[in-house]
């Protein structure tokens, strides 16, 4: 790349000047400016073939705020020895915490908040994408498709909910359509099965609610629907299961380096070692490659925001379906910030719509804001049109962790021996997991081997994680087997999602030991209907109480000091 070249266009497209240096691996970038998205689009300026993009353009008068930490500090895991750490519980992490305990080694994840699924992991949209629009050559492409090939036979293992649902791109144009023939003949080469172009007639019988604007649609049957979350905390109790410990409130500070190796991890709860290290830290893997004196990419967060839907609203389509690109956004397809997005079923039966991309200087940032809900209710309501905005009961944000090259990164560090980057972990990350993992686990399998460090196979390795009851999804007579056995699967806690009390109990005795507000909502359910917690939450903190013999003010929302109450005002009568 002729850099003098790139930085007069940067001085003329944004009037500021850029300083520039290069090494084997990477382009670092210093300067400032006024604009955060003109940081990101002169990072992405220099992006070139084989090298990384380390972007260290300021913002003006921007002062980051201080990472979230956990509220907690003790000697837990100080002095503390293992054959493997891995750094992150998202999907990344759990699910290679998960593969590595097919080997007999000391696993330990690390996660700095209260449970799993936190990051990213637990705020996307869930669709296990078919890849129809990912370039050619990247590892996003590579993954993506072999994960999806996987997903059916995790989801059994794991005992979550996998529905292969396939998606509907519509056409409003005739010359988008033409155009479409391409994006098929690309998923024939990229092994995407079964990719074709729908006519009008056919589209219309398949989701009515189109058919006085639709001239055809791209169908991808290999696309399929999860609860991410869901998914995620499976591979951790499954990795638990087989003998990982994971270490929740637990946040990496810092990391030794000596003779080329990390040598000691200090954290809130001590300081321990490893043999191998995997960083597997969504938003913040840069920052734990520059903790290891390994810093060769940028991670620069974006934002998108989803709109939940009513499931009982009239006009939601019964399908995922999205409006294909414009004759304007077709030169782009492919290579944005979004997939693109649409009216997305989730694996509860929700309808979610979203998201929108914002570039944003906070890693942490997960706000929502009236413009993202309008943007996301203009662009994605355009599918529906009898849509309106009160069938919206909630929204949320989540953050994607891209790098400039907009690919994953997955390889053992150039740098640091014992260091694995599981990186750039954007979408479709919930995707590709089931496949990355695996390669994960064999990267730190050899470098172990090549270490000197035995790694034979856990011969008692059961990939099978028990699927929770699920009361409402039972027929009359199983549910009715089910409450002779045990009466608090007939007490209703959450009357919207019709969660009973022996699930919200089950679900407390998790592996993971998560025994807040918000883990129980995110492993049965409860409070996530119509009144978003509104009637059950304080029935829930009482349950957390009774079963985990602490005062209700002690039972926190999510992380420590989240408590959802202060104190007892008054005591109800009998
Ligand atoms: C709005 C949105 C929609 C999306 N939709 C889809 C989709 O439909 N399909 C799809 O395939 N993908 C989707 N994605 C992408 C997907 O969510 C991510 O690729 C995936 O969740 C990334 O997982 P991860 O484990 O790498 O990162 P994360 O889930 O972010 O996990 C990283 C974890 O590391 C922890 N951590 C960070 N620093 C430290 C530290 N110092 N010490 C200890 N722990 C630390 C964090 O707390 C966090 O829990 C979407 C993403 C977003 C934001």
């Amino acid at each position: 790349m002729d850099f003098d070249k790139t930085i007069k266009q940067v001085r003329k497209r944004y009037g500021v000047d850029v300083s520039v240096r290069e090494d084997e691996r990477s382009v670092f970038l210093s300067g400032e400016c006024d604009k955060w998205s003109d940081v990101v689009a002169i990072g992405k300026m220099f992006v070139t073939e084989g090298k990384h993009v380390v972007n260290d353009i300021a913002l003006k008068g921007y002062v980051a705020p201080a990472e979230r930490l956990p509220a907690l500090s003790d000697n837990a895991l100080d002095g503390t020895d293992w054959d493997v750490v891995v750094i992150g519980g998202g999907i990344s992490g759990c699910a290679v915490a998960r593969e590595l305990t097919k080997y007999k080694l000391r696993i330990l994840l690390v996660e700095k908040h209260s449970d799993v699924a936190r990051g990213a992991s637990g705020a996307n949209n869930g669709m296990v994408h078919a890849g129809i629009d990912l370039k050619h050559r990247c590892l996003k492409l590579k993954y993506g498709v072999a994960g999806n090939a996987l997903y059916g036979d995790v989801c059994k293992e794991l005992g979550v909910d996998f529905r292969r649902s396939g998606q509907y791109v519509i056409f409003d144009s005739r010359l988008i359509r033409f155009f479409a023939k391409g994006t098929v003949k690309r998923a024939v080469k990229h092994g995407i099965p079964g990719v074709r172009i729908l006519g009008k007639k056919e589209i219309a019988q398949v989701e009515p609610r189109v058919k006085d604007f639709a001239v055809g649609a791209l169908y991808a049957p290999s696309t399929g629907y999860v609860s991410p979350y869901q998914l995620t905390i499976a591979y951790a109790e499954n990795a638990v299961q087989n003998g990982a410990k994971i270490c929740l409130n637990t946040a990496v500070t810092g990391m030794d380096v000596e003779k080329g190796k990390v040598a000691r991890i200090c954290t809130n709860r001590g300081t321990f070692t490893a043999r191998c290290v995997v960083n597997c830290a969504g938003v913040f893997a840069d920052k734990i490659a520059e903790m290891a004196g390994d810093r060769y990419f940028s991670i620069h967060p974006r934002r998108g925001t989803d709109l939940m839907l009513d499931p009982k609203a009239e006009g939601v389509p019964s399908q995922t379906i999205s409006m294909g690109p414009t004759l304007k956004s077709l030169s782009k397809f492919g290579s944005g910030s979004t997939k693109g997005g649409g009216v997305i079923r989730t694996a509860d039966g929700n309808y979610l719509l979203g998201p929108d991309a914002v570039e944003i200087p906070d890693r942490e940032d997960t706000s929502t804001d009236r413009q993202s809900f309008d943007s996301v209710f203009a662009k994605h309501s355009g599918v529906c049109p009898t849509l309106r905005r009160s069938d919206v009961i909630a929204y949320f944000s989540g953050v994607r962790a891209p790098t400039y090259e907009e690919d994953f990164i997955i390889e053992r560090s150039a740098k640091v021996a014992n260091l694995v980057h599981v990186a750039g972990i954007q979408s479709p990350g919930i995707t590709a997991a089931p496949a990355f993992s695996k390669d994960v686990a064999e990267i730190v399998k050899d470098y172990l081997l090549s270490a000197g460090t035995q790694v034979a196979a856990n011969e008692r390795f059961d990939p099978v994680r028990p699927r929770p009851v699920k009361a409402k999804s039972l027929s009359d007579a199983d549910r009715d087997e089910l409450i002779k056995s045990d009466p608090d699967f007939g007490k209703i806690v959450c009357r919207c999602e019709e969660v009973s009390l022996g699930e919200i109990k089950r679900a407390l005795r998790n592996p993971l030991g998560v025994t807040t507000v918000d883990g129980v909502k995110r492993r049965v359910r409860a409070g996530m209907g119509r009144c978003q917690g509104g009637f059950c939450m304080p029935l829930i903190v009482d349950i957390i109480a009774n079963e985990t013999g602490v005062q209700a003010e002690d039972v926190t929302k999510d992380d420590i000091g989240s408590n959802v109450a202060v104190c007892k005002i008054k005591e109800v009568g009998q």
